[in-house]
């Protein structure tokens, strides 16, 4: 199948998700198609969950197994469980980076019902990146699509969600208590919605560093990770979130 017809035949089946989901579907089609069709992209299957550039070497994709093995093992220690195996789309050059739409971003997460997949770029192919994408990606998954389109949790939570469980050095302080850990605090606004942080994660990635300190607070006054992990079943059950 050439990239024409995989692109054609992905919008048709995303057609009833573009109303909903707008500009984001049009970010995430190079990934679903590259997904059906990985050698219309210059990419091929290694597994059911990884989709290599053909220009990889052997060591950085036997890299790249191990660390999403452990970035999986990661997030299934925090959240008690990670029953989805997105598919891992990772680029090893800029090259294969533009093909799939990257646009800087070390990784991008895209979580809808029927297709959970990481677009990693060649700059974030490591343990961290991977865990705060599959982050993303179960927290979508217990709060639903619904409730996360309808802002049923903030975009700062989530990202701040996201380097709690990669324990992201770039962020986070090592230590035990959220004084400790927390890097940088805010009480100013951070992004609540997806747009927002999209606009601001390039440009300001201390938000992360921000987020992670607030989610830390939030968690230290409401029951650690057993009260974050019922919140967000909360959420994904109607509840009115307002951290
Ligand atoms: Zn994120």
């Amino acid at each position: 199948m050439n990239k024409n017809r995989v692109l054609k035949v992905v919008s048709a089946a995303l057609i009833g998700q573009a109303a909903i989901c707008g500009t984001l579907v049009i970010a995430l089609l190079p990934a679903v198609a590259a997904t059906v069709c990985p050698s219309c992209y210059g990419l091929e299957r290694i597994s059911a969950t990884l989709i290599l550039d053909r220009d990889m070497t052997a060591d950085l994709r036997e890299r790249i197994q191990d660390d999403a093995a452990k970035a999986a093992a990661r997030v299934r220690a925090f959240y008690g469980e990670f029953p989805i195996a997105p598919t891992v789309l990772a680029c090893s050059t800029q090259d294969c980076d533009r093909w799939l739409g990257g646009e800087g971003a070390l990784a991008v997460a895209y979580s809808l019902p029927f297709f959970s997949v990481i677009r990693v770029s060649s700059a974030g192919l490591n343990e961290t990146v991977l865990a705060h994408e599959f982050s993303h990606i179960e927290l979508s998954r217990r709060i639903g699509l619904y409730r996360q389109l309808t802002g049923g949790l903030p975009c700062w939570f989530n990202e701040g969600v996201a380097v709690i469980v990669s324990d992201d050095r770039r962020y986070l302080r090592e230590g035990q208590s959220p004084q400790d850990r927390c890097l940088e605090y805010s009480a100013g606004a951070l992004p609540e919605t997806p747009f927002e942080g999209a606009q601001l994660g390039g440009r300001k990635p201390e938000i992360y560093a921000q987020a992670a300190c607030r989610v830390l607070k939030w968690m230290d006054a409401n029951g650690g990770r057993d009260g974050l992990i019922g919140t967000l079943d909360r959420v994904g059950s109607g509840f009115a979130f307002v951290p």
